[in-house]
């Protein structure tokens, strides 16, 4: 199964505090956070097991706020994808106000299969990850489209 055919990605409610904690402890630092959610294919859908916190270097400027990875940290996270059987499937990160995709955002994904997802948290993750001020976006053949999705049928769904 290809990332591009999963209708529904599944997560563990352990997991998402765990993430909501490590983007929020950052923003109350006035750091911007990037998180990644590996996992594997199940059925039709998308079953997220890790939390995985890349070794990044966020910078606080006149400009606002940046976060970078760098390629030693990408090449470590391939070799642990691949130790441990697992694909990575979505990018989650904070800004300090509005959640959208910036123009940086859309240029230096970690996530670059088709049919990623890449999720933007608003005012440093205080309302939540899976908080309505919270943007999603998906990796299409021509660039990261916004995703909405009905209430009832949500793309990331807490199992
Ligand atoms: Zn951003």
């Amino acid at each position: 199964m290809k990332l591009s055919e999963v209708q529904r990605f599944t997560v563990a409610r352990h997991i998402v505090a765990e993430t909501d904690r490590t983007l929020r402890t950052a923003g109350d630092d006035g750091y911007e956070c990037f998180a990644l959610w590996t996992g594997v294919f199940l059925d039709s859908r998308f079953a997220v097991e890790h939390l995985y916190v890349p070794f990044q270097e966020a910078y606080r400027g006149e400009d606002g706020v940046c976060v970078q990875v760098g390629a030693d940290e990408l090449h470590s996270l391939n070799r642990w994808l691949y130790d441990k059987h697992q694909t990575l499937a979505i990018q989650i990160h904070t800004h300090p106000h509005e959640a959208y995709h910036s123009e940086t955002d859309d240029t230096y994904p970690i996530v670059t299969t088709l049919g990623g997802v890449s999720i933007v948290v608003a005012d440093f993750a205080r309302p939540g990850l899976l908080a309505s001020s919270t943007a999603y976006y998906r990796l299409e053949p021509g660039g990261w489209v916004s995703v909405h999705r009905a209430a009832m049928d949500p793309l990331v769904e807490v199992s």
